[in-house]
């Protein structure tokens, strides 16, 4: 398991998704696994730095474990939260769209994992956890 917590520069990013990297190393994954898992760690990351704090300074958890071969990844803030999740999780919905925002965060994190749930409180936070499964069936007939 790992968890880390890091302030909410947009420099930090990067370290979310090399560290989302370096744990999925054990699981031997593909390129594609990797970058889509990466991708997912990053849309999730930058939702909290543009959004929850809306580029002011606050906390990012960052919380990686797995069982058997699937990866549980969540992404914490304590920022303004999210009034109704089922909404702003549509494709191309987006309260930033003057900062040419497209509104995909969301749906690329679904189509990159198996699972997403996004668990929000307005004025406390949001919570994103997100499960995939690493080596599939194509793995038998290595
Ligand atoms: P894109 O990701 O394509 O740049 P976007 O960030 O607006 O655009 P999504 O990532 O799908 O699109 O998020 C949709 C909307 O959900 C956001 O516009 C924002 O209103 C809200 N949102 C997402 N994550 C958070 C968060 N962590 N805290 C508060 N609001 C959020
Ligand atoms: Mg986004």
């Amino acid at each position: 398991m790992v968890h880390l917590e890091f302030n909410s520069e947009s420099e930090n990013e990067g370290i979310a998704r090399m560290v989302t990297a370096a744990y999925m190393m054990r699981f031997d994954p593909t390129m594609e696994e990797m970058s889509d898992v990466k991708t997912a760690v990053s849309e999730a990351v930058t939702n909290s730095i543009v959004h929850a704090y809306d580029d002011t300074n606050g906390k990012i958890i960052l919380d990686i474990s797995s069982q058997d071969e699937t990866i549980r990844i969540l992404v914490e803030d304590f920022g303004i939260g999210i009034e109704d999740v089922k909404k702003a999780m549509e494709p191309m919905y987006t309260t930033k769209a003057k900062e040419e925002r497209t509104g995909m965060g969301f749906s690329f994190m679904e189509a990159f994992m198996d699972k997403v749930e996004v668990t929000s409180t307005p004025g406390k936070g949001t919570k994103v956890l997100m499960f995939r499964k690493i080596g599939g069936i194509e793995s038998l007939y290595e």
